[in-house]
């Protein structure tokens, strides 16, 4: 079978959102016919938009998942899972940037570059609080730290598709602009035990 490589943001705010965001990337190395390729550190993140509310964890998956007929397709596929998976992971319906147990948004889906405003044929996904359907690259994740830090770590050289930049600049720039207390790396990805390891405070501050 074709795969293709995608990346994942998770995000999550309530509850012990670190052990969310272990399940999560369980649960995504689970999926069939997909491999978990590598996963961020985890970072403790200060929340966007609405600024009133409990830090976040911010973590990001590279998943080689099945490329399907083509890329809206594929895509669409991958996003209708991750939206079942936040379901399972007891999202509830709140505001957007409010609070949330888990939130799943697909970054980047190998070179393709998709601006979705219905499902293809044979697949079916709500509208969400979006303008679009399905956006990828998603356009938020150029200007965020929180996605920027995370995707850097899997994808550093990685320029993607419609950017000018690599992941690591965009990062570096953004990191600028936010602080290093905007996103903070608190742990490392233990692939034997499949769980965060805690990065000890004079490591994180050598680790930058
Ligand atoms: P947030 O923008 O806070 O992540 P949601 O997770 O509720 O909010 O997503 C709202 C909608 O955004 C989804 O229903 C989905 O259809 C749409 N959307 C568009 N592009 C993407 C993407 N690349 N990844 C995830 N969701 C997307
Ligand atoms: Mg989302």
């Amino acid at each position: 079978m074709r795969r293709v490589r995608a990346y994942v943001g998770l995000g999550a705010n309530i509850g012990d959102s670190g052990d969310t965001l272990a399940r999560g990337v369980r649960a995504l190395a689970k999926l069939p016919g997909s491999r978990l390729h590598a996963v961020s550190r985890l970072y403790l993140t200060a929340p966007v938009g609405i600024e009133d509310q409990p830090p976040f964890r911010n973590a990001v998956v590279a998943l080689d998942v099945p490329a399907g007929p083509d890329p809206a397709t594929g895509a669409t596929a991958l996003l209708i899972t991750l939206k079942q998976l936040e379901q399972a992971f007891g999202r509830q319906e709140r505001e957007r940037w409010g609070p949330r147990e888990l939130d799943l948004d697909l970054l980047l889906f190998g070179r393709a570059q998709l601006e979705l405003d219905r499902s293809p044929d044979g697949l079916s996904l709500d509208p969400g609080k979006a303008d679009r359907l399905l956006v990828v690259p998603h356009p938020e994740a150029a200007n965020r730290l929180f996605v920027l830090a995370p995707l850097a770590d899997v994808a550093a050289g990685l320029v993607p598709p419609g950017w000018s930049e690599t992941v690591a600049t965009a990062a570096a720039r953004r990191l600028i602009d936010e602080g290093t207390e905007a996103a903070r790396p608190i742990a490392t990805w233990d692939g034997d035990c499949a769980d965060w390891r805690r990065i000890e405070q004079d490591e994180a501050q050598t680790a930058g």
